[in-house]
């Protein structure tokens, strides 16, 4: 049975320069339950001690609806203020480009200001992958590869990022871009499949994009199936997680490593142990048996 290789302890992000763990640590849902800052650092703590020192955020990440927008970002900030040497022991990626309610602006005079803010929150004077967090149909292409131009041009991002973006989206960007893309986030897990099959990860592995996964559980349905197709997705997860004796959702996350793009799931809990058991994906061995079943349980229909 041929094994799929294990992931590198480091992966390059994109053609950047930018060494990254191979797995992430988001934070979606920082603010929740009224998190304070020296419970903020210990999630930190948790991702960088095991040696997930790749770490994502995004300005809306604190909006509840009504307010919040921009506290996740601020959060995370006063964790960095607290202890400054954080910094330099993370990749720190984050976003912008959804300002509600409009929902999406990249207009170049709220670009400019959106990135201007996010280095404020987070009290940093760069930071190292921004992504546009979801297309704006209104905006010219051309106009926002000459804002992020300029915004990596002053130093203020050292490489670019896409998410939620098209094929074709991602294609214009990048053809008006001096610096290049190096990172595509779209949802990917094990029960949400579509991008393996619909041509997102080839144009990332043509165009040398990093892709992370956001929601690589399913926004935590994994850990808790209740669907009949979740069920069987799970249990041929559990078939490889118990022979090598780690969680379903370190499974979930190494399915997801062991694809050729390179893909970088971002674990989304907030719970330290989590976090921190979230490395043990690194050791996990596929075969292509295995990951093809769990493929099989997702389409739920078999392969042709
Ligand atoms: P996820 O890993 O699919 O789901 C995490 C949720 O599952 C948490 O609420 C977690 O709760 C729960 N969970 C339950 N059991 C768990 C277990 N055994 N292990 C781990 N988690 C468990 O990820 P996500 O939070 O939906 O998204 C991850 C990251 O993706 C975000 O933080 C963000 O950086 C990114 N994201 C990006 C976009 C985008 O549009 N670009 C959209 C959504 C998310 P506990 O905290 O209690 O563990």
């Amino acid at each position: 049975m041929s094994e799929l290789p294990l992931p590198p302890a480091t992966r390059m992000l994109g053609s950047s320069g930018i060494a990254v763990s191979p797995i992430a640590w988001g934070m979606w849902r920082l603010t929740e339950n009224g998190r304070t800052a020296s419970e903020a650092a210990r999630l930190v703590h948790a991702a960088l001690d095991a040696g997930i020192t790749f770490l994502d955020t995004a300005d809306i990440y604190g909006f509840d609806g009504s307010g919040g927008f921009g506290d996740a970002e601020a959060l995370l900030g006063e964790v960095l203020a607290a202890e400054p040497a954080l910094r330099g022991r993370m990749v720190l990626a984050t976003k912008g480009g959804i300002m509600p309610p409009l929902p999406y602006d990249q207009s170049a005079d709220y670009l400019r200001s959106a990135i201007d803010a996010s280095l404020a929150r987070l009290k940093v004077d760069s930071v190292d992958l921004w992504q546009i967090h979801r297309p704006d149909i209104l905006a010219h292409p051309q106009e926002v590869a000459r804002v992020l131009d300029e915004a990596v041009a002053s130093g203020k991002i050292r490489a670019l990022g896409v998410s939620n973006f098209t094929q074709a989206q991602i294609a214009a960007l990048n053809h008006f871009l001096g610096h290049k893309l190096v990172a595509t986030q779209p949802e990917i897990s094990p029960l949400r499949i579509d991008c393996f099959e619909n041509g997102e990860l080839d144009q990332a592995m043509m165009l040398g994009l990093t892709p992370l996964a956001w929601s690589p559980l399913g926004g935590g349905r994994l850990a808790a199936p209740e669907s009949e197709r979740d069920k069987a997705v799970a249990a041929a997860l559990d078939v490889v997680a118990e022979a090598q004796g780690v969680s379903r959702t370190v499974a979930a996350y190494s399915w997801l490593m062991a694809h050729p793009a390179g893909i970088i799931p971002i674990i989304g809990s907030q719970n330290p142990a989590r976090i921190a058991e979230g490395a043990e994906a690194l050791k996990v061995r596929w075969t292509r048996t295995d990951w093809y079943a769990v493929l099989v349980a997702a389409r739920g229909e078999r392969l042709p």
